[in-house]
């Protein structure tokens, strides 16, 4: 059996999930996980947005004019009228749920449950869809089986058991669906595994039913050597190791949620990334692959902060980095990158939420000074140290552009730079002309 996961661009309009019934129907009997319809989860973003603020009519006509959309699809989608009926049916449903939320108390629990709506009626609509034109699916709650743990981690076992005995079932099913996303947390609460989680969920999945494969798939095909939203004439990477998928989608490349890669690696379930607009093409697979001294591809991550802490004693001082780590966990703030000298350290990070605080604390062990509005370039392949000149060929295609800090040899997998974000570009296309 193999999970395939499709997107929100591949199921965006009625035109989008007849052409995914399509490719559901070849693939035989497997899970497929879907997202929300593309925008779907922006503006429910929205709508719990406009109810935090206590703006209801905002909230309400940002929902009524989603209900229109969804309307559109129904009488574009459907043709025999039992199956449009039951769309409708459903689908009202849905948004008579989320405008009973709008009309209540704001909550973030509230929040949560309007936001786990988009993925609920991308499957309801696929489910009917597929029964119209006969295949017989069935839909695997995403809630009935999804769970995280108290510390925000999937809790494995009780997916297992839960989702194994949906599909010991379901035995006559010729496909299961099932919600991308969406999840109960700990306490048994609606929750969701973060934007773009569905790739997530779908790695889970492949990784709890031992699955053949796992296929994401999307509107691109494959991950490609550079970010292809700001560079021309990118190129799809054929392969990749577990190690590199993460370091690129850790380090900025969208196309893949970083917390998709691990599951998959641990139970070593090869990842394909293909393109729903052209099925045939090769795509990338992520698998357990030896080293082969290549670059694979280049990423950016924006939004990052550099914080540089200056003290006269850091490295005769031991327990330094120790106090400067503890200050950082106390303010719930995770490090991306970090690069130490004997008078100082500077370490960067992607949440300023708790800045102000995380500063003034940081001044109890030395002199601390922070850039704003910094990039991430990441140089990411087989670059095990002994491959000679791939770290010059990384600085020197960057000659002109003031670096503020490089980390390389951290893992085999990336070299990693700190630029302006204003450099962000020409630093993206000058890497792709020095490396491929
Ligand atoms: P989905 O809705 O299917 O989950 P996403 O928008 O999350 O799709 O991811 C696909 C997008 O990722 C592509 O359209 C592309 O613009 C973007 N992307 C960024 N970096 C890369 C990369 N290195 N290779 C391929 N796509 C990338
Ligand atoms: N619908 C969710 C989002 O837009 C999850 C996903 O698409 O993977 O973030
Ligand atoms: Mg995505």
């Amino acid at each position: 059996m193999k999970v395939l996961k499709f997107g929100g661009t591949s199921v965006g309009s009625a035109e989008r999930i007849k052409h995914v019934a399509g490719l559901i129907k070849a693939s035989g009997r497997n899970v497929v996980v879907l997202s929300a319809m593309a925008g779907t989860t922006n503006t429910l973003v929205e709508i719990a947005d406009y109810l935090s603020k206590g703006n209801v009519p905002g909230a309400q006509e940002t929902l009524n004019h989603l209900n229109l959309k969804y309307n559109a699809v129904i009488d574009e989608l459907f043709v025999t009228p039992g199956a449009h009926a039951r769309a409708k049916a459903v689908i009202g449903e849905r948004f008579s749920f989320i405008r009973a939320l709008v009309r209540g108390e704001y909550s973030l629990a509230v929040s949560k449950e309007i936001l786990a709506q988009g993925e609920l009626m991308s499957t309801a609509l696929m489910n009917i869809y597929l029964n119209e034109i006969g295949i017989k699916s069935v839909l695997l709650p995403a809630l009935d089986y999804m769970r995280t743990d108290a510390n925000g981690e999937p809790d494995m076992r009780y997916v297992s058991v839960r989702l194994r005995r949906l599909l010991d079932l379901n035995r006559d099913a010729d496909v299961f669906l099932t919600q991308g996303y969406i999840c109960l947390n700990s306490v048994g609460e609606v929750d969701n595994l973060k934007r773009g989680g569905s790739d997530y969920s779908a790695s889970i999945i492949g990784a709890v039913i031992d699955a053949e494969e796992i296929e994401i798939w999307t509107d691109i095909d494959g991950m490609h050597n550079n970010d292809p939203r700001y560079v021309e004439n990118t190129a799809p990477v054929g392969e990749l190791n577990f190690e590199e998928a993460a370091e690129l989608a850790y380090f900025g490349a969208k196309i893949l949620h970083p917390n998709c890669v691990l599951p998959a690696k641990l139970a070593n379930i090869p990842v394909r990334l293909l393109n729903t607009l052209d099925p045939k093409a090769r795509g990338t697979v992520i698998y357990n692959m030896p080293p082969d001294g290549k670059i694979k591809a280049v990423a950016a991550k924006d939004n990052i902060t550099a914080i540089k802490i200056k003290s006269g004693r850091m490295l005769l001082a031991y327990g330094f980095l120790h106090k400067v780590f503890e200050t950082f966990e106390k303010h719930q703030t995770s490090i991306d990158m970090m690069a130490t000298s004997e008078v100082g350290v500077t370490v960067t990070i992607d949440d300023e939420s708790h800045l102000a605080a995380l500063v003034d604390d940081l001044k109890n062990f030395g002199t601390v000074t922070f850039d704003r509005d910094m990039v991430i370039v990441c140089v990411v392949g087989d670059l095990e140290w002994h491959n000679r000149g791939f770290e010059a060929l990384a600085v020197t295609a960057l000659r002109d552009i003031p670096v503020r800090m490089i980390s390389y040899g951290g893992s085999n997998y990336n070299i990693s730079m700190v630029i302006r974000s204003s450099d962000k570009l020409e630093a993206l296309k000058r890497l792709s002309e020095a490396l491929f």
